[in-house]
């Protein structure tokens, strides 16, 4: 297995300008494995309660996603968000996260999972990360995710998280929030200097921000006519980034940047259905086509 993803298996309760879903499939490792399937090997770690149903395991096992490292606590209940967004779809207002069995997970990194190369430490309890990349034995490349719910309440976790990751990936909102910096490039720099050697910036329907010490790259988001759910935008980038890597073999610039336009090649499509409606019913034309349809987007003829 080439990519490891910890992060939540969720049940969302999500509410767009465009309709309403109860209790559908979710969760940041969720989107990211099954937008990294298309790529790579992939497993999760994560845990679910005794609601999880059969036909989500089934949407999982119809992507390979390894699951030996999901586990089922038995009387538990799945982690639940509940989010509603404006027609300011960049912006999600959480109205309830209910961490059920996510309180308390003791993370078990089977063996079989401690070598992969390509970590991702997506959107979940800075502490669980920790405790992931203790067992992990020396990853060629460590991404980490977070979000407001853990800056306000796991800062100082976080920041050891930090320390020991390759790649943060994190939105607008939260990088000026974690750095206390609002222009995004100082606040990306801001975070360089604690750790990564690579911050990137998702900024919604504005695309996505790489900065390093030496350079900055800026991807645009594809403009869609349909958007119905932004819900794991954010994860279904990570996973077709990380996915795209991971097959790559290679780390350097030009690898990363089209892993980024990769990651936004996703991402677009997932936020064209509820859930992982869409993302969950692709094929490789699709996303080929869609990447040349990324590089026409910003194509233009240098000066004389
Ligand atoms: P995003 O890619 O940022 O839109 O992530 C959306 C996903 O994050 C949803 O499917 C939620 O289930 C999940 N999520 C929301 N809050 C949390 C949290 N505090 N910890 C882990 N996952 C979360």
């Amino acid at each position: 297995m080439k990519l490891l993803c910890v992060g939540s298996v969720a049940y969302d309760t999500v509410r767009t300008p465009f309709g309403r879903r109860e209790r559908t499939l979710g969760g940041s490792a969720t989107y990211f494995s099954v937008a990294a399937s298309y790529f790579t090997s992939v497993g999760i770690l994560a845990v679910v309660g005794e609601d999880f149903q059969q036909k989500d395991r089934r949407l999982l096992e119809k992507h390979h996603v390894d699951l030996q490292g999901l586990r089922t606590v038995e009387g538990g209940l799945t982690f639940h968000w509940q989010g509603e967004y404006g027609y300011d779809l960049n912006d999600a207002q959480t109205l309830k996260t209910e961490l059920n069995v996510l309180q308390g997970f003791e993370p078990e990194v089977p063996l079989a999972y401690r070598d992969a190369p390509f970590v991702c430490l997506a959107n979940i309890d800075p502490v669980v990360q920790l405790k992931v990349l203790d067992q992990m034995h020396k990853p060629k490349l460590v991404a980490a995710d977070t979000m407001n719910f853990w800056i306000d309440n796991r800062r100082k976790e976080l920041l050891e998280v930090l320390k020991r990751v390759d790649m943060l990936v994190i939105n607008e909102a939260e990088v000026r929030q974690l750095s206390q910096e609002y222009n995004l490039v100082k606040a990306a720099q801001r975070i360089l200097a604690w750790g990564p050697r690579v911050v990137i910036i998702k900024r919604g329907e504005y695309g996505v921000l790489k900065v390093t010490l030496q350079s900055v790259f800026a991807a645009p988001a594809y403009p869609l006519e349909e958007v119905f759910d932004p819900t794991g935008a954010g994860d279904t980038f990570a996973g077709g980034m990380m996915g795209f890597l991971a097959a790559a073999g290679e780390l350097d610039s030009t690898a990363l940047r089209r892993a980024i336009i990769m990651g936004s090649v996703m991402a677009s499509f997932n936020v064209e259905d509820f859930s992982l409606g869409r993302l969950s019913a692709l094929d490789r034309s699709e996303i080929e086509e869609r990447f040349a349809a990324f590089k026409k987007l910003t194509d233009f003829s240098p000066l004389d």
